[in-house]
């Protein structure tokens, strides 16, 4: 029987916090004396799958809790029971998540019921609006209290935790997204068959700028939605652009591109990507146009531009850095913004401008430092 006292449970259930989680669970798995565990919800099964896959992690627990068109309260219910049980099942010295997704808060929940210390990756990320994103910033307050170890990605982050009174166990260690990025850059140098599904696109696009677009924002749902489908129809309308869009799989995002955007020989919209072609795609892209979290980190360490379809964001390190700009989900803004970088040689130059402000690749093994010298005491 394995010393539960050495035990580490990490838990998860989205793309993107599977994407900011292998590498701190390979980082785990070189400390010794210590016993990782690893389990997943499955939140968003698909997306959480193709990251597991290149990831090559096999979960230890798998919940399988996705259910089509559940409600909030439902799945924290479910979350939250199911992970009470795992707990109890695995014992482990600490529990450890990563982010703000109903996962994160559930799993900071559940460990708290039973007094076991939580250790939070990406902490301290505030909007400073509890509807902007939502409900992701009031997840991210509701894990601070219970959390005893803050792994805030940046010092902005940590600043956002103080204002909070959370300055104990806070250590700036960079995010871990970026470590995820290096390591997939370093395995498609190793071995391009990785990303090669783009072959045919990079070849059919080649002489225009490509706009890689991603949308997924419960906040643009609806009008948001349209006004974007619209938007992009009126950027592939110029000759010298294409887009590069792999559709969030969520009903409220592909029947509205469908209805909108039709077909068009320049605009290639195409299911999720996995996280080797996504980094491919941003590779290939002269700028981004995205609602997403994680692309706003990860495009700068790439010097690629990006255009935040966001009233707020919780990273405004980018902002300040003059690599992303806020520009919301209104048509009009969404096409004068992308022009302005198409045409504006200068204003382009002055936001493609590569910077990790974000990390340095190495957040992962400071973070399981910091672990194992938490559960070695
Ligand atoms: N991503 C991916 N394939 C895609 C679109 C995004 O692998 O087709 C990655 C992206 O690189 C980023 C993460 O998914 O690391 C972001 O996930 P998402 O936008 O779903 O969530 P958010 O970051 O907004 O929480």
């Amino acid at each position: 029987m394995p010393d539960p006292r050495s035990t580490v449970l990490v838990v998860f259930g989205t793309r993107p916090e599977a994407i900011k989680l292998f590498p701190v669970v390979r980082a785990l798995a070189q400390m010794p004396g210590l016993r990782v565990r690893t389990c997943v919800t499955a939140q968003h099964r698909g997306l959480l799958d193709q990251v597991l896959g290149i990831a090559g992690l096999t979960p230890d627990v798998d919940l399988d809790l996705m259910e089509p068109g559940q409600s909030l309260d439902r799945l924290t219910a479910r979350l939250l029971t199911g992970l009470g049980e795992v707990m109890d099942a695995e014992r482990p010295a600490r529990v450890i998540i990563q982010g703000d997704t109903a996962t994160a808060m559930a799993g900071a929940l559940a460990a708290y019921y039973r007094r076991l210390p939580v250790a939070h990756v990406e902490a301290g990320l505030r909007s400073g609006d509890i509807h902007h994103p939502w409900p992701e910033e009031v997840n991210r307050r509701i894990i601070a209290p219970i959390a005893d170890l803050h792994f805030a990605p940046t010092a902005t982050a940590a600043a956002a935790l103080a204002r909070e009174n959370v300055t104990a166990g806070v250590h700036v260690t960079g995010n871990t997204v970026i470590d995820a990025l290096h390591w997939t850059q370093g395995r498609i140098a190793g071995e391009p068959a990785l990303a090669a599904g783009l072959d045919d696109v990079a070849a059919r696009f080649a002489g225009r700028r490509v706009i890689l677009v991603t949308t997924h924002r419960r906040e643009n749902f609806g009008d948001g939605m349209s006004s974007i489908a619209r938007a992009i129809a009126r950027i592939a309308d110029r000759p010298d652009v294409a887009v590069l869009f792999p559709v969030h799989p969520n009903p409220a995002v592909g029947p509205v591109m469908d209805a909108i955007l039709g077909d068009r020989p320049n605009v290639a919209r195409m299911a999720p990507l996995d996280y080797p072609h996504f980094v491919r795609a941003l590779e290939m892209c002269h700028l981004a146009l995205t609602d997403s979290g994680g692309v706003q980190e990860e495009a700068p360490a790439l010097a690629r531009p990006v255009l935040v379809m966001r009233e707020t964001t919780e990273r405004p390190e980018g902002v300040a850095a003059g690599t992303a700009r806020l520009i919301g989900a209104d048509e009009d803004r969404i096409v004068s913004e992308v022009f302005t970088l198409l045409d504006d040689t200068g204003a382009y130059a002055a936001m493609a401008r590569a910077h990790n402000p974000y990390g340095d690749g190495h957040a992962a093994a400071r973070i399981a430092g910091v672990i194992a010298d938490a559960v070695g005491r």
